[in-house]
């Protein structure tokens, strides 16, 4: 399966996604987490991508491709992943469903975390404390906040008009937001086995 996971900072989608991938047993694509390393390694790219990063700002959508599509060539990423952290904007959306549709492995489901903006920015305020993470102070956390709204918000609308999307309120308690999210994976498991079924028959 092919899950993009996707919400505003301070939403949980890191914890979700560890229990997901523990639920689902497929592997994780974290752009963020890759971007990390490349920095954490000093590579020509992670420099770059550490200069977005640190300011709050999307890194070009060009160095996060190669990432994805290197990643995406590996065996293991054959049969599927959960993105996480990516798509962030309509240009990555649009590239990846080009490059799953290059090897008919389409994406299955997205899954959106939704919440109230100002719950969410104190989430993210109180881990900046516990942290210290860089990009994690109040300028960044605003900055971060206003990219998603901008530019990664209006993937919801593309993933709405291709019947892919699932919101989740991601306002109840982490127990209940993963029981929405496995609620809303098994029933499209078995919506596909009934497509599926009835096709043979
Ligand atoms: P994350 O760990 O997913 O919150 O990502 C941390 C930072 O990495 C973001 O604030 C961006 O600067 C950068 N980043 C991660 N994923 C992407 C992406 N898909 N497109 C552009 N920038 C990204």
């Amino acid at each position: 399966m092919y899950i993009v996971f996707v919400g505003p900072p301070g939403a949980g989608k890191g914890t979700q996604s560890k229990r997901l991938l523990d639920y689902l047993a497929i592997p994780h694509l974290s752009t963020g987490e890759m971007l990390r390393a490349s920095t954490a390694q000093g590579t020509s790219r992670g420099h770059l991508a550490s200069q977005y990063m640190d300011a709050g700002r999307l890194v070009p959508d060009q160095l996060v491709m190669e990432i994805v599509s290197e990643r995406l060539a590996l065996p293991a990423y054959s049969k599927g992943c959960l993105f996480d952290g990516f798509p962030r904007t309509l240009a990555q959306a649009k590239a990846l469903d080009e490059a799953l549709a290059a090897r008919n492995t389409p994406i299955d489901m997205v899954l959106e975390l939704r919440g109230e903006e100002s719950v969410l920015i104190g989430r993210m305020l109180k881990r900046a404390a516990e942290e210290k993470r860089v990009d994690d102070n109040p300028e960044t956390i605003t900055q971060r906040f206003d990219v998603y709204k901008r530019q990664t918000f209006p993937l919801r609308e593309y993933y709405e008009s291709k019947g892919l999307l699932t919101t989740i309120d991601a306002m109840a308690g982490a127990d209940e937001v993963f029981g929405a999210i496995t609620a809303a994976i098994e029933s499209h498991r078995n919506k596909s086995r009934s497509l599926a079924m009835a096709r043979k028959s």
